[in-house]
C-alpha cells in the first residue's frame, strides 16, 4: 500500500499549528533558552517505549519537550556565532523536499531536484561572478564544502606531477605544502586532517586577520612541490576579506591551487558595494560557502563551487555498477559532493534566489553590513566600549576594557535574554562578538541590541 494522505495530514497539521505557534513566540521570549541541556535529558528520561504512540502525541510531546530548551536563532537579536535566519519561502520549500523525499543522487532518478540544483548552481555562477564553467555541489555546510574543494585541488596538484592519488595512495606520495593565513577558520585544519594533508604552513596575517601576499610568497619561496592555498572571504572575527587579487597571483605563479573558505562572506560578491574587498575572488580553483549562514536558509546547506568539474567528478564519482549514471556529460548529484543519499538541500538556494532575485541578495548582503555598522556606531560612542575591529561586513568584536569585564557584560547580556552574542577570544583579548547574519534583524532590533549591551555594561561596572 502506498502511503494514504490521511495517515499524515493530522501530524502535519499539529506540526504546522506548532510551528506557527514558535515563530509568533520568537519576538518576545528570551533569546537565550530557558533550560539546560541536563533540564531537558531530565524532561525526556523514560525508557524506551515498549508501546506504539500515535503521531499526533509525539509531535505533542516532543514540542513540550522541547521548547524550554530552544534557542530562538531567528530572532532579529540573535547575533552568536555566525548562523542567519529563516527566509520564509526557505521554510515552506524545506517542508516540501521532506515530503517529496527525493533522493538525489542520479539525474534519471530524481530529475525534478536534479533541475532545480541545476538551476540554482547556474544563478549562483551568475550572482556571485564564477567561471561559467565551475561546478557546483551542495554539501552538509561550508566544512564539507571546504572539504570537496581540498579535495580537489589535492588530486589536481598531485596529478600535476605525475602521482596517481585514485590508486596510489597517500602513502609515498609528494608532500603537499597547505598555506593557510593565520586566522583561517579552524574547520580548514579539521578539513586538512581529513585529507592527512597533516598541519598547514601559517602566514602572517594583518591587523584585520587578511593574509599577507609578501609573506605568503616568502613561505612559499621556502618549499617546493605541490601546494594548496586557502584564503578567506570573510574573517570570523573581522569580517575581512583576503586581498584576492594579489595573494592568486602569488599562489598561481607557484602553480598551487587556491581554495576560499567564504563560509558567510562569499555572499558580498553579490554587491557593487563590496566590489573593492572581493577584487579577483573569481581566479580562485574553489570556494566554499554556506547557504544557512548569509543567504537565509535553513539547515543544512553549503555550497562547494569548483572551477574544474573534470576533477571534482574524478574525486566524488564512482563507478558502481548497479546506479544509471548521466551520460551526457553533465555529470550527476552525486559526483559533486562526499555523500551518495541525501536529501535535495540545493533546492533551497533555488527558492530563495528564485524569491529574492539578484536585487534582494543584494539589498540582504547590504542590510546586514548596514545594520552592523550602525551597531558599531552606537556601541562606540558608549564610554568605555571598544570596537576592535574595523567593521566593514558583517562581524563586530567589542572589548569592555580588561578580560574579565568583558567576559562579566557577555555572561550577564546572555542571561537577560534579550540578544545572544557569544564571546570569544581574538588578538589574546577576551571579546564579546556580534555577527550580524539574519534578514529578519530590523532597526529596532539594533537599538534594543545596543540597548541591551549598554545596561549588561552599566550592571557590570556598578
Ligand atoms: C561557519 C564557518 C565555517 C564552517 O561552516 P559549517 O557550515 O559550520 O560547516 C567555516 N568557515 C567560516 C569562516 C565560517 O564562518
Amino acid at each position: 500500500m502506498s502511503a494514504q494522505p490521511e495517515a499524515y495530514a493530522d501530524a502535519l497539521e499539529r506540526a504546522k499549528m506548532h510551528a506557527l505557534e514558535w515563530l509568533a513566540s520568537v519576538p518576545t521570549r528570551s533569546v537565550c533558552p530557558q533550560s539546560d541541556v541536563e533540564q531537558v535529558l531530565h524532561s525526556l528520561d523514560i525508557p524506551l517505549p515498549e508501546e506504539s504512540t500515535d503521531a499526533v502525541s509525539v509531535i505533542d510531546e516532543l514540542v513540550a519537550r522541547a521548547d524550554p530548551g530552544l534557542m530562538a536563532t531567528e530572532s532579529g537579536r540573535f547575533f552568536g556565532w555566525v548562523n542567519g535566519g529563516v527566509l520564509p519561502v526557505t521554510m515552506a520549500t524545506d517542508w516540501l523536499l521532506t515530503a517529496w523525499d527525493q533522493n538525489t543522487v542520479l539525474r534519471l532518478s530524481t530529475p525534478a531536484t536534479a533541475a532545480l540544483e541545476e538551476t540554482a548552481a547556474r544563478w549562483l555562477r551568475d550572482l556571485l561572478d564564477f567561471p561559467r564553467t565551475a561546478d557546483i555541489g551542495f554539501t552538509t555546510g561550508a566544512t564539507m564544502a571546504s572539504f570537496v574543494g581540498l579535495a580537489s585541488g589535492r588530486h589536481y596538484v598531485l596529478d600535476r606531477v605525475g602521482w596517481n592519488l585514485a590508486r596510489d595512495g597517500l602513502s609515498g606520495s609528494p608532500r603537499i605544502n597547505v598555506f593557510v593565513g593565520k586566522e583561517r577558520h579552524d574547520t580548514i585544519d579539521l578539513v586538512l586532517r581529513y585529507l592527512g594533508l597533516g598541519a598547514p604552513i601559517e602566514v602572517e596575517a594583518d591587523t584585520q586577520g587578511r593574509i599577507i601576499p609578501e609573506a605568503l610568497a616568502a613561505a612559499m619561496e621556502k618549499t617546493a612541490g605541490p601546494a594548496l592555498v586557502c584564503l578567506q572571504a570573510g574573517n570570523l572575527h573581522s569580517g575581512a576579506f583576503d586581498p584576492f587579487e594579489e595573494a592568486i597571483r602569488v599562489a598561481h605563479q607557484r602553480d598551487a591551487w587556491v581554495h576560499v573558505d567564504g563560509a558567510f562572506g562569499l555572499w558580498a560578491a553579490a554587491s557593487e558595494r563590496y566590489r573593492d574587498q572581493v577584487m579577483g575572488l573569481s581566479k580562485a580553483d574553489s570556494w566554499a560557502t554556506d547557504a544557512h549562514k548569509t543567504l537565509n536558509v535553513p539547515y543544512d546547506c553549503g555550497v562547494a563551487i569548483v572551477s574544474r568539474p573534470e576533477v571534482m567528478r574524478t574525486v566524488f564519482g564512482m563507478n558502481a555498477s548497479y546506479l544509471m549514471p548521466d551520460l551526457n556529460g553533465v555529470g550527476d548529484p552525486f559526483e559533486k559532493v562526499p555523500e551518495l543519499s541525501r536529501r535535495a538541500r540545493g533546492v533551497l538556494v533555488w527558492a530563495a534566489l528564485r524569491a529574492l532575485g539578484r536585487a534582494g541578495v543584494v539589498s540582504l548582503v547590504d542590510t546586514l553590513g548596514n545594520n552592523a555598522s550602525a551597531m558599531a556606531a552606537e556601541l562606540a560612542a558608549i564610554p568605555g566600549v571598544e570596537v576592535l575591529n574595523d567593521v566593514r561586513f558583517t562581524q563586530i568584536c567589542l572589548s569592555f576594557g580588561n578580560d574579565q569585564l568583558t567576559r562579566t557584560v557577555t555572561e550577564k547580556l546572555i542571561s537577560d535574554g534579550v540578544v545572544w552574542m557569544s564571546g570569544s577570544r581574538w588578538h589574546n583579548r577576551e571579546v564579546l562578538r556580534i555577527s550580524v547574519c539574519n534578514w529578519a534583524t530590523d532597526a529596532d532590533d539594533v537599538s534594543r541590541s545596543v540597548a541591551a549591551v549598554r545596561s549588561a555594561y552599566e550592571w557590570a561596572v556598578a
